[in-house]
């Protein structure tokens, strides 16, 4: 969640704000890609916050997995899932927000997919604190933990948890080795990172989490909770300043 009303702190260097609307180009609210080994990758920003919705489907398997599920996307999920003969096998939250939390038991509800967030975070989900929320926010039980060094594991997807606290005490991002892909969540965005003034954030444990994300690949592609893609080695300069000074940028 990001609140009132926007979700990033935008680093120094003259960029803009960022709040998925800092492109002049026209927005694309969906795209799809292939990726190694058949796989597909669906986005979809949705929401009052613009919050990015992934799809991760194997199309050998038919099994598939949904990244934050901001309100409205269910019909959307089962749209897609419907269109490609997938079946959800697990819904995960990078963090507890409302806007990546928000549908996540109408997609259970519908599908039967386990929802799966880091422990720390699971009490939001369970008892949802819809900050600034626009609409009521309906609370879900997760039935996976989420933890650091985790592995979720689906057909040819492959998903490593990297805990990665700052914006709330259990956020995650997901790294995607094979495909050289980084769900960062709301921790990392193009050109920012994610707020640390809401409940259970921590300019401290962000500086921590940001600094570990700097030890992985320039190649990695950064596909954030909001905004469009980035990638570790656009990012560098952000993060090796933030190395350096062991803070946030001001
Ligand atoms: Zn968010
Ligand atoms: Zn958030």
């Amino acid at each position: 969640m990001e609140g009132r009303p926007r979700d990033g702190r935008s680093a120094p260097r003259g960029l803009r704000a960022r709040d998925g609307h800092d492109d002049s180009r026209p927005r694309r609210d969906e795209y799809l890609e292939a990726l190694g080994a058949g796989m597909e990758l669906i986005q979809h920003a949705t929401g009052p916050l613009a919050t990015n919705v992934y799809l991760l489907g194997d199309p050998g398997t038919r099994e598939a997995l949904a990244i934050d599920t901001a309100i409205p996307s269910a019909a959307w999920i089962a749209e897609r899932l419907a269109q490609r003969d997938w079946t959800l096998k697990l819904i995960v939250s990078t963090h507890r927000h409302w806007d990546h939390t928000g549908d996540n038991a109408a997609v259970q509800a519908a599908t039967g997919a386990d929802i799966a967030c880091h422990p720390l975070d699971r009490d939001g989900l369970e008892h949802p604190q819809p900050l600034f929320a626009p609409f009521p926010i309906p609370p879900s039980v997760p039935a996976v933990d989420l933890a650091e060094g985790g592995v979720i594991r689906f057909g040819s997807i492959l998903l490593q948890v990297l805990h990665t606290p700052g914006h709330t005490e259990g956020s995650v991002c997901l790294v995607a080795p094979d495909d050289g892909m980084l769900f960062s969540g709301d921790t990392l965005f193009a050109g920012g990172w994610g707020r640390v003034d809401l409940p259970g954030g921590s300019a401290d444990a962000m500086v921590t989490s940001l600094s570990r994300l700097a030890l992985l690949d320039d190649p990695l592609r950064v596909l954030p909770g909001h905004g469009r893609p980035t990638s570790i080695g656009r990012e560098r300069p952000l993060l090796e300043l933030i190395v350096r000074d062991g803070r946030l940028p001001a």
